[in-house]
């Protein structure tokens, strides 16, 4: 009779506890995670991965030689480090060359200027074209310009980018983005504009621009700060300011580069898999370290972390080294069309993060879930607090970069917020560098994308419900 009262006892303390849902995410995925974010942290791979990709590689503009010997580097790292699968996916884009580009001042005053084409511009006739330039302070003044005032003329939008992170790069983009459209259909025969990056240096920031059906393309470049100032001081003189640009950018037919992946596979279900990315390719001013050789160590060393860790997740964890980001997420539009319409599995995507932001050291963790996986994901970010990372109360991320093409395609997500740094004095020039990564920071991030993504590829919770 007693004892029957125990077990009585014991299956009303079973059926009460899980009457109170006890989280999925147990103490020992907990505890494992955290055992393999310490070691993380100890670990000099992120290190010895930046620096061998900048050193034995450099730039990797998409479609040169250099693309074709970065993903070489990361396959065969990937595979040293014993990766389960490696391999690549194709994406077709047309080859953009750089070529020379030279801008003048030939009146009222004689200077040269520093510049850089802009990404996937056209180039100027040749022997370059010669016209007056016509000022505007910022890029939604340049839309109202009307047809046919900007004939024969240069457009220069001079408005100066904000050291206010992604936010100044954002607005201050837009002239880099759509500028050329606004200034072809006033009539104008280029467009220049002040370089987008916080620096005081003369080296002008290139980046991705766009042309439009229907629309004449017009070249496209970008001055350093120091000339556009100078260019600025030139203009308040009233009288007409004639440039001479010669650019010799070109695009080829479509070639082929390839997305590059890597996975340490599940032990139960390896099919569904938890996604970190980065871009493989890069501007080829400099080389490509902090964009985004910092995101390409931080995730590869993060999933080598979790194999060293001795103990499979139930479900993989995938890296992902985009292709063609710099272009227009070229890599990232062909894996979104792949797998949603080809291959039918971009469903098994449990969640996804890419880190593309230089070298800031994360400091939050923000999810973009479903309402009944919300508290699981909030637990994931407080096994992280402890290392100076703070959970977001939003539920809004999906993904940075090309991520966010698989975000808004439906893929949960999480972004990994940074504290600010001088990213923007860098971004885009030739004084992307290994010299300006902090060691440390991307040490700490990878240890939190190892641990994140740890939990999130053991713990039994579909994120998009
Ligand atoms: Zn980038
Ligand atoms: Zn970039």
């Amino acid at each position: 009779m007693k004892k029957f009262a125990l077990i009585a006892l014991a299956s009303m303390a079973v059926s009460f506890s899980s009457v109170a849902q006890e989280s999925p995410l147990t103490q020992e995925m907990k505890d494992h995670a955290v055992k393999i974010g310490e070691a993380a942290y100890k670990s000099n791979l992120t290190k010895d991965l930046i620096t061998s990709l900048t050193t034995e590689v450099g730039h990797r503009l998409a479609g040169t030689a250099n693309d074709k010997k970065g993903r070489e580097w990361a396959m065969r790292k990937m595979r040293e480090m014993g990766f389960d699968r490696v391999w690549e996916e194709p994406v077709d884009f047309p080859l953009w060359h750089r070529g020379s580009a030279s801008l003048e001042m030939t009146a009222p005053f004689e200077h040269d200027l520093h510049i850089v084409a802009l990404g996937t511009s056209i180039g100027t006739p040749e022997g370059g074209l010669t016209a007056e330039v016509v000022q505007f302070d910022e890029y939604k003044d340049l839309v109202e310009a009307e047809p046919n005032s900007l004939d024969g003329k240069i457009a220069y939008v001079s408005l100066r980018m904000a050291k206010t992170g992604l936010k100044g790069y954002g607005y201050a983009g837009q002239a880099r983005r759509m500028g050329s459209v606004a200034a072809a259909k006033a009539g104008a025969s280029a467009i220049i504009i002040r370089s987008i990056g916080t620096d005081d240096n003369r080296t002008p920031h290139t980046g991705s621009m766009n042309y439009e059906d229907g629309v004449t393309k017009i070249p496209a470049a970008a001055l350093s700060n120091p000339d556009a100032d100078l260019l600025d001081n030139a203009l308040k003189y009233g009288e007409p300011v004639t440039l001479k640009l010669e650019m010799s950018s070109h695009s080829h037919d479509p070639v082929v580069t390839y997305n590059v992946l890597g996975e340490i596979t599940g032990s139960e279900d390896p099919e569904k898999a938890v996604l970190i990315g980065a871009h493989l390719d890069s501007w080829d001013l400099g080389t490509g370290a902090l964009d985004d050789g910092t995101g390409v160590s931080i995730v590869m060393s993060a999933a080598k972390h979790i194999l060293d860790g001795g103990k499979r997740p139930k479900r993989s964890v995938r890296v992902i080294l985009f292709a063609a980001e710099e272009e227009g997420l070229i890599g990232a539009r062909e894996y979104v069309r792949a797998h949603k319409e080809d291959h039918k599995d971009f469903d098994n995507i449990l969640l996804g993060a890419e880190w593309d932001s230089g070298t800031g050291r994360i400091i939050n963790f923000a999810p973009g879930v479903g309402p009944t996986s919300l508290s699981v994901a909030r637990e994931i970010g407080y096994v992280l607090a402890p290392y100076g990372v703070a959970t977001l109360m939003t539920n809004t991320a999906k993904g940075q970069s090309d991520m966010s093409l698989l975000g808004n395609a439906g893929m949960p997500a999480v972004n990994l917020g940074m504290e600010p740094t001088n990213y923007f004095d860098f971004h885009h020039t030739a004084n992307d560098t290994l010299d300006k990564v902090d060691m440390d920071a991307i040490t700490h991030n990878a240890a939190i994308y190892a641990m994140f993504s740890y939990m999130a590829a053991d713990v039994d919770v579909d994120f998009t419900k």
